[in-house]
């Protein structure tokens, strides 16, 4: 991860004071997950650039010494994005490197600390949840921005982009705010943090936040992605700063299907584009879904699977059918069965359904379940929903950190998910497309995220 700070005020060099960083020295520095380096590549009278590299050490991350909080999360620690992008580890690096420069103290040139200078600040790469958000977040501060997204993998166009952006901002501002709106301003655009996030973390955007946060136009979106959704630590935000209070709904939305009822459109269709027709549901619960395929004649076999009994025969109960164990019709059938179990009647059709399933399973059954439907049962598309973890901080009623249902294990973020279908997707031959279900906020995204694996 590299962010470069360049300026050229006269002359150039005295960046460095204000940094606190010799332009001629190049300098390291440890901290919890890595370390940090500072040194300038460009150091003339008109123009100085001081690079931070920061250079993360994934196992010691992972090792808790940075007190991961991805702990229910095993598959993939080692090799993640993080080393690669400007997260709350770069905020811990440029608390760490930058402290005194970030608090606005500069002995050797008190007046410069109080000027604003013209900056080019250079990210190599910053995690974004959509591009349009950077400009949204920074040019309110006197940026002028230029973003240009950072490919999958650029022997693989096709792939298409990351949500990585090559960012560049240019302005006259402050440099001790500067540092500021990025320590904040990165990990909030990001979406996650290293470590557990508490009343502390209202503090710190109180501090850092002075002077630029307070009027911003996004100021109550910060707030929340910083306190990472948390909605104890957002009410208590806005009581101590009521600037940082929802701004008012211009409108009441119109009135839209219950999620539910949305989740089970998106799946249905999601199925009747698939072009399948014998289809299974995975956790079928008491059968809402099976309802709905039923009344659509491309699906000429339905088959519906629960570890729960009771659900089972409720299924039947609701569908009309006949009760255990004779629950089946000439396109329906029920049975109870296991997602942790290879299971022989589940191999030979065209496409799956695990519809608000797989938070019901211990993570450190996931792969078991992996192997049951992707590698065994292997139907040619699966279709996979769960909870926006993100999306939680909407939720009136949700206490703050908690999970929607007592029953779900774990609730992913957007990013969670998508990096679960990867690899999945990867391991077993499968491409997998996502789409949102239920109604979009900024930078949440929606209340319940889709996968759609393909082979
Ligand atoms: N798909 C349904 C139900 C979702 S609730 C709907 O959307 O309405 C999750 C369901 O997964 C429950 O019915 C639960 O019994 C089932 N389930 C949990 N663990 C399971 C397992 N290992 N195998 C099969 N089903 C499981």
């Amino acid at each position: 991860m590299l962010l470069t700070i360049s300026t050229t005020i006269e002359p150039a060099t005295d960046l460095g004071y204000l940094l606190h960083k010799h332009p001629d020295r190049a300098q390291s520095f440890d901290f919890s997950a890595g370390t940090a380096h500072v040194f300038y590549p460009l150091a003339s009278k008109e123009r100085c650039t001081a690079a931070l590299v920061v250079d993360v050490d994934p196992v010691r991350l992972v090792r808790g010494h940075a007190h991961t909080r991805r702990d229910k999360w095993t598959v993939d620690q080692y090799v993640n994005d993080r080393p690669y992008v400007a997260s709350s580890l770069l905020s811990v690096a440029i608390r760490e490197v930058y402290g005194t420069a970030v608090a606005g103290n500069c002995s050797a040139r008190p007046q410069l600390v109080k000027t604003a200078i013209p900056l080019q600040i250079e990210l190599s790469a910053l995690p974004a949840p959509d591009e349009s958000l950077i400009a949204d977040l920074f040019e309110p501060l006197g940026y002028e921005v230029e973003t240009h997204p950072i490919a999958l993998d650029p022997e693989f166009p096709h792939w298409g982009d990351s949500r990585y952006f090559e960012v560049t901002l240019s302005g006259t501002v402050l440099l001790h705010e500067a540092l500021s709106q990025l320590y904040i301003l990165c990990p909030v655009l990001d979406g996650d943090k290293h470590y557990w996030v508490d009343e502390e973390e209202i503090d710190k955007l109180a501090r850092h936040g002075e002077g630029w946060l307070f009027d911003h136009p996004r100021r109550h979106w910060i707030a929340k992605r910083y306190l990472i959704y948390q909605r104890d630590l957002l009410d208590c935000a806005v009581e101590g700063y009521p600037a940082l209070a929802p701004p008012p709904r211009e409108e009441e939305e119109e009135r839209t299907p219950p999620l539910y009822v949305r989740r089970m459109d998106a799946v249905v269709e999601a199925l009747l584009d698939s072009g399948a027709r014998r289809v299974l549901d995975l956790g079928c619960g008491d059968g809402q879904l099976i309802r709905r395929l039923r009344e659509h004649s491309q699906f000429v076999e339905i088959f519906g699977v629960d570890v729960n009994l009771r659900s089972v025969k409720r299924a039947a109960r609701r569908l009309g059918l006949e009760t255990w164990p004779d629950i089946e019709d000439e396109r329906l059938k029920l049975a109870t069965g296991s997602l942790l179990y290879r299971d022989r009647r589940l191999e030979g059709y065209d496409a799956a359904a695990l519809v608000e399933v797989i938070e019901h399973l211990e993570p450190s059954k996931l792969a078991t379940m992996e192997e049951v439907v992707f590698e065994h049962a292997r139907p040619r598309v699966i279709v996979v929903t769960t909870p926006n973890r993100e999306y939680n901080v909407e939720w009136e009623t949700l206490p703050a950190g908690d999970v929607r249902h007592e029953d779900h294990r774990f609730e992913w973020t957007r990013r969670e998910f998508r990096e679960w279908a990867q690899s999945v997707a990867h391991r077993y031959g499968y491409t997998v497309t996502h789409r949102g279900i239920g109604e979009s906020v900024d930078g949440i995204g929606t209340p319940t995220q889709m996968g759609i694996f393909t082979r």
